[in-house]
């Protein structure tokens, strides 16, 4: 079939992939994968071997894998009308194709009676892995299940879907059904010119403080718009109408998400114990790296135990502050107040702002230094290919190619940095191609093709694109994550790179930020684009400083978060009481910043927990567990020198090119010769 997004060329053809090729290339490529598992359960289960199962299952989505991968980037680097339609044709098909595998019971009966050969047995390494790893899955997703429990699994996870669906229009519908039309002028105290700007102009769009009506200002209950409000506005019973709107998304009608919270979670645990666990914690995190929900929670609660006293400091400093500037008592402050206080202690401690940085990063200076450090580091040459070299899906994108030191072609990658509007918001990164070494190649290998995207404020006409500091870091975190795929040595693609457990996938993409936040490495690249000036030490100095400023509270935060997830997803729903949200208060208690009135628990409107069947439920600890693995992994990079190729190469050779190549913990472990110890991101966060 003359398809271009069937074609397997290295080189892609970007021109030639026009929406109306979609759908008969993910048809083309789904009747190929279908035949392959017939093909695989056409062989009586006497003759079943790894090789004609699971080698065969694992190739047999390879075409239907890699047009896919080109059809979802397309939709998010070049979307529109045509191309949105045929991604929503073929969408279901597709995921109903991957949803059925591990309940197709002819399949697992192969895939069992093949593991049970004493040839299959004697598996080692990388092989031996795969087969545990689809075993496990599978049974994951109910192989194992009585076909009556298996219909009543796809019950519970149809239900699932339509009730985390509706959770997340209600959050969205609330957000969206508020606004606040300012009249008063002096209600704008405090706000800096780019907000009441944004406000005016929101206003006019709708209708509001155009010539025939009078002044006004709007705002929302958007990031962009409530922010500033909390932050700067004099106005106090302006913050506290935002705010108080705020708290109120998902737990007012008709947008009221308290039942469906509770449906949720007995469907959860439902689903928990139809599969053989005990809660729907240990369901998701029994294949991750902390194992079950008590080890996930037994995490959090040694964290909170450590950064408690810092925590209470920071509380009380606050209050005192706002005394102090207030000429009052000290007393809690109200949950409107804290980041409005917060701010201005900032501002009086650090006279520091992000923006004095930016001369000292553009973005092509950035690149070159991130690429001398990959040098330095990792003993990886990349190079950029000259425009026109090959086709890109855009005329700013570039394309590079990587090799290691011994001169071989690891693999290439395009890189896409500035925001268009055919393009979605955030920064990520992906792959089309997985290569590595050919199984029994005899040292033979393929290169992998990745790229990574981000939406970097661009260059206008009389300067270059001037970075923030923030910005660099995402540039930086994107990368680790395309080096963790471009590094891959594991001969099965679906193990290969960033195919890892959740609590491990930003261990790679984390560490790499450590290299923005060293006086060495940003001597090297961060320098002023006008005078090629490092940045003055006093500017470093308020840099590092203005990092760590309540960073206790922040932890707080995250740990609350992390602890009212665990707690949701690990008890039944019927011990929590008639009022989910009193129960929590009573249990979150040493995480929530004392305040009056306090501030209600957020499950109403926590969209990672309840809006996506796959998102991070259960899974939220993941963010500080992995902040934990990076700082304590860069501890050795701190010791042994920031651009010790050693430790560099050592961290490829054990982390980077294994993908899921090996339990993450053994990994670790590998490279630190001791399990991960919170310690270390202590003191990164100036708590140790
Ligand atoms: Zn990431």
């Amino acid at each position: 079939m003359d398809n271009p997004f069937l074609e397997r060329t290295f080189q892609i053809h970007w021109s030639r992939l026009s929406a109306d090729k979609v759908e008969p290339a993910v048809d083309a490529a789904l009747t190929e994968a279908e035949a392959a598992l017939a093909a695989i359960t056409s062989h009586p289960e006497s003759a079943a071997t790894y090789e004609n199962t699971f080698l065969a299952l694992e190739n047999a989505t390879d075409l239907l894998n890699e047009t896919w991968a080109k059809v979802n980037h397309l939709t998010s680097v070049a979307d529109s009308p045509a191309l949105r339609a045929a991604h929503n044709a073929v969408l279901p098909k597709v995921s109903a194709f991957q949803a059925k595998i591990p309940l197709n019971a002819a399949l697992w009966s192969r895939l069992k009676a093949a593991a049970a050969q004493p040839a299959a047995a004697a598996l080692r390494g990388i092989h031996r892995r795969f087969l545990d790893e689809t075993m496990a899955d599978f049974r994951q997703h109910g192989a194992d299940l009585p076909p009556e429990k298996k219909t009543r699994l796809e019950v519970l996870q149809s239900e699932l879907a339509a009730l985390t669906q509706k959770y997340s229009e209600n959050v969205l519908d609330a957000t969206n059904a508020w606004e606040l039309i300012v009249t008063d002028p002096d209600r704008l105290r405090g706000l800096p010119d780019h907000a009441r700007e944004a406000a005016r102009q929101s206003a006019f769009k709708k209708g509001h403080g155009t010539d025939e009506t009078p002044p006004a200002w709007r705002f929302t209950l958007h990031m962009p718009s409530q922010e500033p409000v909390m932050l700067y506005a004099e106005d106090e019973a302006l913050r506290r109408e935002v705010w108080q709107a705020s708290a109120n998304i998902g737990r007012t009608a008709p947008q009221a998400n308290q039942d469906l919270v509770r449906q949720i979670l007995a469907l959860r645990q439902e689903k928990a114990a139809l599969l053989g666990q005990t809660h729907f914690a240990d369901l998701v995190l029994a294949r991750r790296m902390a194992k079950s929900g008590a080890q996930a929670l037994a995490f959090i609660e040694d964290l909170h135990r450590r950064i408690q006293p810092a925590f209470g400091r920071e509380c009380r400093e606050l209050e005192e502050f706002k005394a102090r500037q207030t000429a009052t008592a000290v007393t809690r402050l109200a949950p409107w107040e804290l980041g409005y206080w917060a701010e201005k202690l900032r501002r009086e401690r650090y006279d520091f702002d992000e923006e004095q940085l930016r001369p000292y990063f553009p973005v092509t200076g950035v690149l070159a230094g991130m690429f001398e450090i990959a040098r330095r580091v990792f003993g990886l040459r990349v190079t950029e290919l000259p425009v026109g070299a090959v086709e890109t899906w855009h005329p700013e994108v570039k394309f590079y190619d990587v090799h290691d030191a011994a001169g071989r072609h690891l693999g290439s990658f395009y890189a896409d940095w500035h925001p268009r509007e055919s393009k979605r918001g955030g920064a990520w990164m992906n792959y089309l191609i997985t290569g590595g070494p050919w199984p029994g190649g005899g040292g033979a290998r393929a290169p992998h093709l990745g790229l990574i995207c981000g939406n970097l404020t661009p260059p206008n006409s009389d300067q270059p694109a001037l970075l923030t500091h923030h910005e660099v870091e995402t540039v930086f975190h994107e990368f680790g994550h395309l080096l963790h795929h471009l590094l891959g040595e594991v001969e099965v693609k679906s193990l290969n790179g960033v195919n890892v457990a959740w609590d491990f996938v930003e261990l790679p993409s984390q560490i790499m930020e450590n290299w923005c936040w060293e006086r060495e490495s940003l001597d090297m690249f961060a320098r002023h684009h006008e005078t090629g000036a490092v940045i003055p030490e006093v500017l470093f100095q308020r840099m590092i400083a203005a990092r760590n400023f309540r960073s206790a509270t922040a932890t707080m935060r995250q740990l609350g978060l992390a602890r009212l997830d665990l707690d949701l997803h690990m008890n039944p729903v019927e011990k929590m009481g008639t009022d989910l949200s009193v129960w929590l208060r009573k249990r979150l208690q040493e995480y929530l910043t004392p305040t009056a009135p306090p501030s209600p628990t957020i499950e109403n409107r926590f969209t990672h927990l309840f809006a996506d069947p796959v998102g991070y439920a259960a899974g939220y600890y993941s963010y500080k567990w992995a902040e934990v693995l990076d700082a304590d992994a860069f501890t050795r990079f701190k010791r042994e020198g920031i651009f010790n190729g050693a430790v560099g190469r050592e961290f490829a050779a054990k982390i980077l090119s294994r993908g899921n190549g090996a339990d993450p913990m053994e990994l670790f472990v590998d490279f630190m010769g001791r399990p991960p110890d919170q310690q270390a991101l202590l003191e990164r966060a100036g708590l140790a």
